[in-house]
């Protein structure tokens, strides 16, 4: 038997939306970066069993991993920036672990007995964080959401209390991410909620062993030691983590500078490698720095209003302009402003046109309305999962003629459903967990601009649909000029459409925003940014 794994807690203290995610995924790239295999976790305290049935308004974006799972946006970060990949095991809401003991309750696993949250629902947490050791990683980072104190995160808490002691001190470690609100009025940077959330903490058993805390302004000395005097933490471990100026990425360059990685192995009692951060640093001077030029995108979406419902576009744009020595502007565009304004008003400066993938009605002939400005304007586009659908729609009805043409899932009485529910969606019924979802391979066109991109004609993406084009309309649709240069192995589903007329113009089913890298930008959004900027320069 190997090393047993080590755990890592991440905990969040004051307020919701501090940044955990950012946090506990900047401390496994550093981890990483010493030499070691992360694996990263997190523990949702909603009822919901996953966030998939939950509107982007509520919950931002549902992130979706290789093995099909539709999970919290926080794991994009980690993804992104530990490059690490994520499964099932990353993600347990409270209506899971519950939904698993009510089920284990029915088939009569309890027979006997009354089942009760401590023990059987806190065992069923610390069931979901030790089997992560399977994925044969030296340290697991779980990152509990919502915020110490919260009715819904107690039971977390608990668990991973009672862990620790299971465990022992070395294998598991507590990182508390808390708040210095700084009141400009007076000038001073408080830290009383800070050490009201600790206090929380330790009310509940769990002494942090690193406090982490979020502030505007720099941190004084004697912030540092008011915080270890109160919170019971070294005054080493006390750890600023300041907003940073350009970029989220410069985040684990801040961290790696005050020790964080170092403080953590040493509790660890792990060795503590040399840290090679040289290509991350690379790519945040260049992020910083861009010195090739401006591109500007828009993206026509319908929930605009919160940015984290597109993270992944968001981010994976971000890539391929930080590639390219870029500086990036995005237009965020209500799709629906499309529909009663001109489109010129709002495009007619943009040097690249997105339409991101979505569902429902809403907003749907502005969308419509911009690839059709693309399209007829020759402004480079990349349409994503519903934008591929708003693509082969737009062709149907202003190439093809055929007025009417629409998707299934918008007008099920269309007399052209050019797009329609895919054969094995037929007989679903339950909502949650039941779309197209995960990773499928697609097989391109060779003299594709998709191919180009890729430099190869095999690739795997990850999918979130149930609706796909329509069979029946593929050959009226290529007459229309739109190519079908991307299909499943066995040819049934169409994944990828271009149109050659145009310079670039490519949209595809799946989601390839959700396998972008900031040190490996996405093919298609890298050669997406690359002809917009191009096209700009003409
Ligand atoms: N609503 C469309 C479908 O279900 C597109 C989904 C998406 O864009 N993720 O097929």
């Amino acid at each position: 038997m190997g090393v047993p794994a080590k755990h890592m807690f991440v905990t969040g203290g004051v307020v919701s939306s501090l940044g955990k995610g950012i946090t506990a995924a900047s401390l496994a790239l550093l981890l990483k970066q010493r030499g070691y295999k992360v694996f990263l976790q997190k523990l949702d305290p909603y009822l919901n069993v996953d966030p998939g049935t939950m509107s982007p308004y509520q919950h931002g974006e549902v992130y979706v991993t290789d093995d099909g799972a539709e999970t919290d946006l926080d794991l994009g970060h980690y993804e992104r920036f530990a490059g690490v990949t994520c499964t099932r095991q990353s993600n347990y809401t409270t209506g899971r672990i519950y939904s698993t003991v009510i089920q284990r309750e029915r088939k009569g696993g309890y027979l006997g007995g009354t089942v009760q949250v401590v023990p059987h629902i806190t065992d069923e947490i610390k069931k979901a964080v030790l089997t992560c050791a399977d994925s044969g990683a030296d340290i697991i980072i779980t990152e509990i959401g919502g915020t110490a104190g919260d009715i819904e995160s107690s039971p977390f808490l608990e668990a991973l209390r009672q862990l620790r002691v299971e465990l022992g001190p070395e294998n598991a470690v507590f990182v508390h991410l808390t708040l210095l609100p700084y009141l400009s009025a007076s000038g001073e940077l408080k830290t009383k909620p800070a050490q009201r959330s600790a206090g929380i903490m330790r009310s509940i058993g769990i002494i942090p062993d690193v406090l982490i805390c979020r502030t505007e302004v720099s941190m004084e000395e004697e912030h540092f030691r008011k915080l270890s005097l109160f919170c019971s933490v070294p005054r080493a471990a006390v750890i600023e983590e300041k907003d940073v100026k350009n970029s989220i990425y410069e985040v684990p360059i801040e961290l790696a500078k005050q020790g964080l990685d170092s403080l953590i192995l040493r509790k660890f009692n792990l060795p503590e490698n040399k840290l090679d951060l040289s290509q991350w640093n690379a790519m945040v001077a260049r992020a910083i720095n861009p010195d090739s030029g401006e591109v500007k995108i828009a993206v026509v979406g319908k929930y605009m209003a919160l940015r984290d419902a597109y993270k992944s576009i968001f981010e994976a744009l971000s890539h391929g302009a930080i590639d390219q020595g870029l500086e990036l502007k995005i237009e965020c565009i209500e799709a629906e402003d499309l529909q009663s304004r001109d489109p010129e008003e709002f495009l007619g400066s943009v040097d690249g046109i997105l339409v991101p993938g979505g569902f429902g009605y809403r907003g749907l002939d502005g969308k419509i309305e911009a690839v059709r400005y693309a399209r007829e304007k020759d402004v480079p586009f990349l349409g994503i999962c519903l934008g591929m659908q708003c693509a082969v729609i737009e062709t149907a009805r202003n190439v093809a003629g055929l007025n009417e043409a629409d998707s299934l899932e918008f007008h099920p009485e269309t007399p052209h459903p050019v797009i329609s529910l895919m054969d094995e969606q037929k007989s679903v019924v339950n909502m949650g967990g039941t779309m197209r979802l995960g990773a499928y391979p697609c097989v391109l066109e060779v003299d594709s601009k998709a191919c180009a991109a890729y430099g190869v004609t095999d690739v795997s993406e990850r999918h979130r649909h149930r609706f796909e084009l329509n069979n029946e309309y593929r050959e009226i649709l290529e007459k229309a000029g739109l190519r079908l240069t991307g299909l499943s192995p066995d040819g049934t589903l169409v994944e990828v459409v271009e149109r050659p007329e145009n310079r670039w113009f490519t949209a595809v089913q799946f989601h390839p925003e959700f396998k972008s890298r900031p040190l490996r930008p996405h093919p298609l959004f890298n050669a997406f940014i690359s002809a917009s900027f191009q096209g700009k320069q003409k």
